[in-house]
């Protein structure tokens, strides 16, 4: 335990940041008053039916207090905030009257994404869901490592969906959890990776939508943008 006297000190010294703005906030909060309200308020995004899963759905869509909030997660403290986030899409499931079942399985990171980074986001997030909902966790996916790209392009590079294999045999209904629906490339490859392995409904679940989903060409232009 700090004593009293020394957090008043601390508390003069680094004044709490909201995590989301940066906008100094409450000692004990991770988000200032603003983007508690402004979450508080995001309305979840539902969309049936697309990249091999039942029901995928987002917190909110990818602006102001959401897009900092991942955008935060993806870089920095993100404990607090993979806490703060599952709030969000726990309140949308409930908003939206998504159930939610079986098991919370991350979706895959990149392997070299997740090495620079030292962490990732998507399972820093669905530990977060598991422990919220009381739901298991369960990282049965990985990416599998790309071929050597050496002398192609990166267009060509671009245009090669993710790879995505099974770890572990996965559960009959899963809570497939990302920080945003992007393209939905790595959705679509993680929910065929779970099929295959016997999973009979796969829920997405995320923090933000961002406006290139659902992809104009829909699923097969989304696995070329990947
Ligand atoms: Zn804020």
């Amino acid at each position: 335990m700090v004593p009293f006297a020394a957090r008043s000190l601390l508390g003069l010294v680094v004044p709490p940041r909201c995590a989301a703005c940066g906008e100094g906030c409450a000692s004990d909060a991770a988000l200032c008053a603003g983007c508690a309200a402004e979450l508080a308020l995001a309305r979840p995004v539902l969309l049936g039916d697309q990249a091999g899963v039942e029901v995928a759905l987002a917190a909110g869509e990818y602006a102001g207090c959401i897009r900092e909030l991942a955008h935060a997660l993806k870089f920095g403290r993100r404990l607090r905030l993979a806490e703060v986030a599952a709030t969000a899409m726990l309140h949308a499931a409930h908003e939206a009257s998504v159930e939610l079942a079986g098991a919370v399985v991350p979706v895959p990171a990149d392997p070299v994404r997740w090495r620079s980074r030292g962490f990732d986001p998507a399972e820093e997030l669905a530990l977060a869901v598991a422990r919220r909902s009381g739901l298991d966790f369960l990282p049965c996916l990985r990416r599998r490592a790309g071929r050597r790209q050496v002398g192609r392009d990166r267009r060509a590079r671009l245009a090669r969906p993710p790879r995505v294999a099974l770890r572990s045999e996965p559960p009959a209904r899963v809570v497939l959890v990302d920080d945003v629906l992007t393209t939905g490339a790595t959705i679509a490859a993680s929910a065929a990776a779970l099929r295959a392995g016997g999973s009979l409904e796969v829920v997405a679940l995320t923090l933000a939508r961002s406006a290139q989903w659902p992809h104009p060409r829909g699923l097969a232009g989304a696995i070329d943008a990947a």
